[in-house]
């Protein structure tokens, strides 16, 4: 299914992308693998409608839950309410806020969400691209309303942070990055383009920063991302918090991505924000799961940035990014092929055939 529509010509397609299995595969990649002496879990709990409130039109929340009532449906073209999930959205958003309390109370000085479905669309009175609730929008605002004043958020989802975007554009207290493919807007949900010049508004004027990279941009696109853009920003404006929108469908086997990173750029990516964070803001993160759509690859590329964010000397070798992108030599390679056949090209006759 992926972003098109179902062909009636595959007869057995594709479950939605957005489902429970990629985070249950993240959950046991967690559980089993190499890190599981590092992480301690924490239990979530359901967000109230007041905490809701902090990001969200009432009106909006009402109508989310009104239509998950009365057995779900489409609020917007590119996002479907399931019958009964408003308690589900609100263990996301609940269990997104404990992750940020555990920090602000000293608890931890990383804690990730591990929830869905994504919430880095979501905008204030708008649900967009499977997000009705902005996860790291609520945690933002939990962290203002303890005390902080200047709060970095870090989105490198494949896809635009049109909704992280949106809910602070006219504000300075939050400084609001996304790294992401050059998609552009798509429909009435997502008029944000995503391109540079999206650079915040009054108050917030400067305080929000697109850096869209081209299709293909690889580990190294994502690392002189973080060391050409959000370094210095975070030197200029130096947060005392930063809140993490993290997806894995920037990986190079995601349907939903075309960035080609492989798990070594989804290491050096925890790596650089341990090393902001450590500068920065006492080592403290708040990360949230965005997108990341492979339930095979996702949650490795999962593990390769928390192995950054920790420092782990062991690296998990990656499963499936064996090929480097060699597509510089592939004119000397068809060559090579060429050359190696060039005499026997002009021999070549039709085989003896078969009475
Ligand atoms: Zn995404």
């Amino acid at each position: 299914m992926h972003e098109t529509k179902p062909s009636p010509w595959i007869d057995a397609p594709e479950p939605h992308t957005e489902g429970p299995a990629r985070l249950r595969a993240m959950h046991s990649v967690l559980r089993n693998g190499p890190l599981t002496s590092h992480l301690a879990w924490g239990t979530g709990r359901l967000a109230t409608e007041a905490e809701l409130q902090t990001v969200h039109d009432a009106e909006y929340l009402a109508a989310v839950r009104d239509l998950s009532s009365a057995g779900g449906g489409w609020i917007t073209g590119t996002t479907r309410v399931g019958a009964d999930s408003y308690t589900a959205l609100r263990a996301a958003a609940g269990t997104a806020l404990e992750a940020a309390a555990a920090v602000l109370d000293g608890q931890t000085r990383m804690a990730y969400a591990l929830v869905r479905p994504p919430g880095h669309h979501a905008q204030s009175a708008v649900a967009d691209g499977y997000c009705m609730f902005n996860h790291a929008a609520l945690a933002a605002e939990l962290a203002l309303r303890s005390g902080l004043e200047r709060i970095l958020t870090v989105d490198w989802d494949v896809h635009h942070g049109n909704g992280t975007q949106d809910i602070f554009y006219r504000r300075r207290d939050v400084l609001t990055t996304s790294i992401h493919m050059n998609h552009g807007a798509w429909g009435p949900s997502h008029p944000q383009t995503g391109w540079v010049d999206e650079t915040g508004s009054g108050d917030g004027a400067g305080y929000n920063v697109n850096i869209p990279l081209p299709l293909g941009a690889g580990d190294s696109g994502y690392v002189r991302a973080f060391d050409e853009i959000i370094a210095p920003l975070a030197q200029a404006y130096q947060p005392q918090l930063i809140i993490a929108a993290s997806g894995q469908d920037a990986s190079a086997f995601d349907p939903n991505g075309r960035h080609n990173v492989t798990m070594s750029g989804f290491r050096a990516i925890g790596q650089r924000l341990a090393a902001l964070a450590d500068e920065h803001c006492q080592g403290r993160i708040v990360l949230v799961q965005e997108g990341g759509y492979n339930p095979s690859y996702a949650p490795y590329c999962l593990l390769a940035t928390l192995e950054g964010l920790l420092g782990t000397t062991e690296v998990t070798p990656d499963p499936l990014a064996y090929v480097p992108d060699q597509t510089s030599g592939l004119t000397e390679a068809l060559a090579d092929v060429a050359d190696a056949h060039h005499q026997s090209w002009a021999a070549l006759r039709p085989g003896p055939t078969e009475n």
